[in-house]
């Protein structure tokens, strides 16, 4: 197989047809949430494009959201790899190491110059030089800035990488910042989630190769194609919440019929991203529909705001008393993405508790 064939050839070479390289398109035309006509200006440009260079770091993540990607049924990793993209680096993945690894990073970068895709998981340590973490004898934060230098794009893919994640989270002792507080001069897209949906990684990456230009994208440079609803808007138990049915333990009656988990802590109403209708492992389940309220892990903070089995409406988890006590610190840290974040939180949270009341009364 040739790096610089086209993705036609290699769908021909591999026996894929034009019927199931349509199909595909259109479930990423779906992911994305394009309208049907554009399935097939999606079929049409993948057939048209070169694989994409991508080059793969990893700094100070769990490998959760490797571990995802390798769970993506549309496609499957296989297809992914071989097909759409040319994964020129990725310590987890590929067969070489050492020098051999360091030397197909840096000939990816030299020949695919301005047009290669970095994608980052992990967050950067930034403390006493980025000495926390470091690969080959460079640090993240080096190897970072020199291999974003002459990128095309960079999508952090993962809490971690996009917003600091648990490694940002107090006392953050290797001074972890997310990718976007470095790269500055280049648009980086972030994909967020502990782990990021594996489609969600996929449709991104094939909408750049098929439109050669980002997806629109929110307040925190999320597709808005997937993070554009909150989970609770598209939650199948929200028919419970509206009729005030809630569990109020995890072994209780309500839990056993499936009613709302929101006073059990579910931060659904708050979190925006696509786990209630993309979900994982193929479409299987995602937490809610297993018992478990949601974290919130794809937004900035989820871990310092804690409070992951008190409601969002009581006193102790309101993200305002987070809020209150550390603007300031919030713009120093987070930046005004997360500033606005925690903002929209409080809105949301806001307005929960009027309905609360209202349902109350
Ligand atoms: S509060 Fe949570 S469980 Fe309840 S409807 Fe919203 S997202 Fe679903």
């Amino acid at each position: 197989m040739n790096d610089r064939d086209g993705i036609a050839d290699l769908l021909a070479r591999r026996g894929v047809s034009r019927r199931a390289l349509l199909k595909y398109a259109t479930y990423l035309a779906t992911v994305m949430a394009l309208p049907p006509l554009a399935a097939r200006a999606i079929a049409q440009g993948l057939a048209k494009a070169r694989r994409q260079s991508v080059i793969w770091l990893s700094f100070q993540e769990c490998t959760g959201c490797t571990e995802s990607l390798t769970r993506s049924f549309n496609p499957t990793l296989e297809d992914l790899i071989f097909d759409m993209i040319s994964l020129d680096y990725h310590e987890t993945l590929q067969a070489v190491s050492g020098a051999a690894a360091e030397a197909a990073r840096l000939a990816a970068m030299r020949e695919n110059r301005g047009k290669y895709v970095v994608v980052v998981d992990g967050s950067v340590a930034t403390k006493d030089g980025g000495v926390y973490s470091t690969n080959a004898g460079k640090t993240n934060l080096e190897v970072l800035k020199e291999t974003a230098e002459h990128a095309l794009a960079v999508i952090s893919v993962g809490t971690c990488a996009a917003f600091g994640g648990l490694p940002h989270a107090h006392p953050n002792p290797t001074g972890a910042v997310p990718v976007s507080q470095i790269i500055t001069d280049k648009p980086v897209i972030n994909i967020s989630g502990c782990p990021p949906i594996a489609e969600a990684m996929a449709g991104t990456i094939a909408y750049l190769i098929t439109f050669g230009k980002l997806p629109d994208l929110d307040h925190l440079s999320r597709p808005k194609s997937i993070f554009g609803d909150s989970i609770h808007d598209r939650c199948y138990r929200r028919p419970f919440y509206d009729k005030g049915m809630f569990a109020k333990s995890f072994d209780d009656e309500g839990a056993r019929k499936g009613w709302c988990l929101y006073e059990v802590g579910c931060k659904g109403p708050v979190t925006y991203n696509a786990c209630a209708t993309l979900k994982w492992n193929g479409g299987v389940s995602f937490p809610i529909q297993s018992g478990h309220g949601c974290l919130g892990c794809s937004e900035p903070d989820f871990w310092d705001n804690g409070g992951f089995y008190r409601p969002l409406s009581s006193s102790t988890s309101h993200p305002g008393a987070v809020v209150g006590g550390a603007v300031v610190a919030g713009i120093a840290v987070g930046g005004l993405g997360a500033l606005l974040a925690r903002q929209r939180r409080e809105r949301a949270v806001r307005d929960l508790e009027a309905k609360e009341q209202e349902r109350r009364s």
